[in-house]
């Protein structure tokens, strides 16, 4: 089969590769259809550090079963599945949630994932796909989940004023997570002119870009003194700082953005004005099944997020120019 194989810096190739096969508990999976992920860009460069060499990345992902191995029951060949790329490898019952285990694992960072033809992987990991759901929507099911997950622990009263830090993939998700816990005024945040058109498009009722002055400023008083949640989907400091300082005193900030590993922000403000910050981290199996649902249903048009469907042989040029900044393509869905 083909596959992209991480080989380095830079350097991820279609290679050709031996099929998977199922060991107990495992089905070997035809992908119909995977997402380019951030985390993947940047394991890509080399940057963050969290892929290695040798590794077939590709974590949003769904498609056919096509070979089931021994111990597995309830699935058969033909099954169309969304596949939770979290696991756990606990060897006894774990006190955790997936999301929190010492013992999590991701299928295309810690075992080969899904910029293959093919991929091996747990029957516990499996998620039947509803038939009216399409292949794009399945794979986007992952990022979905990502911020049902941030809108679940992240207190939202019916109605109440919502900010969305970046509007990547995972900050328009969240848009329209908060929405489905009830916000009512939805504010997005970017420097992408082009990302804060799509965030309109999928329905946000304001939309600031940060070059245009002081986006807090202008947040707070189009609220009249903040919004009761933020949400910080980028992972740096400028925009940390911006998700404290455009809520309300005593209002919640839910971190989602993973990137910089330490950053400043002002400690005294949220000190003071009695702010709760949490981190938001994956997802666990409600999560993934609450996605598969808010997908499927026709709840939620998420469709202008997809802004390209490619082979996987455009994979390697397709993954050189969003690294190097050369493309601002929201979600790219490789259909290997
Ligand atoms: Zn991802």
């Amino acid at each position: 089969m083909k596959a992209l194989m991480y080989r380095g810096p830079w350097e991820m190739p279609v290679e050709e590769m031996e099929d998977p096969t199922p060991s107990a508990g495992k089905v070997v999976v035809e992908v119909e259809a995977v997402g380019i992920c951030g985390s993947d860009v940047h394991g890509f460069t080399g940057n963050s550090g969290r892929r290695t060499p040798g590794i077939v990345m590709g974590h949003e992902f769904a498609g056919t079963i096509g070979e089931v191995g021994p111990e597995v029951e309830g699935y058969g060949a033909g099954d169309g599945v969304v596949v939770m790329p979290l696991y756990s490898v606990a060897a006894s019952a774990d006190p955790y949630p997936i999301n929190l285990s010492p013992h999590r694992r991701l299928t295309g960072m810690n075992e080969h994932g899904a910029y293959a033809q093919r991929v091996a992987v747990r029957a516990a990991q499996l998620f039947r796909k509803p038939e009216r759901m399409s292949w794009e929507r399945a794979a986007l099911c992952e990022p979905m989940a990502v911020t049902l997950h941030a809108a679940r622990i992240t207190p939202i009263d019916p109605m109440q004023k919502v900010a969305v830090v970046g509007a990547g993939p995972i900050g328009l998700l969240t848009m329209l997570a908060a929405r489905l816990k009830g916000a009512g005024t939805v504010i997005a945040v970017d420097r992408s002119v082009h990302r804060l058109e799509l965030a309109e498009e999928l329905g946000a009722d304001a939309v600031i870009n940060v070059d245009d002055g002081d986006a807090a400023a202008t947040i707070r008083e189009m609220t009249g003194g903040g919004v009761d949640a933020a949400f910080e989907a980028v992972g740096i400091s400028s925009t940390a700082q911006l998700s404290v300082e455009a809520t309300r005193n005593g209002g919640n900030i839910t971190w989602i953005g993973n990137n910089a590993p330490m950053i400043e922000v002002d400690m005294q403000s949220i000190v003071t004005r009695e702010m709760s910050v949490r981190g938001s981290y994956g997802f666990d199996e409600t999560d993934f099944a609450a996605a598969i649902e808010a997908l499927s249903s026709g709840r939620l048009n998420v469709d202008p997020l997809v802004e390209k469907t490619s082979p996987l042989d455009d994979g390697p040029e397709l993954f050189r120019s969003l690294a190097a900044g050369e493309t601002d393509l929201v979600k790219i869905i490789l259909k290997p």
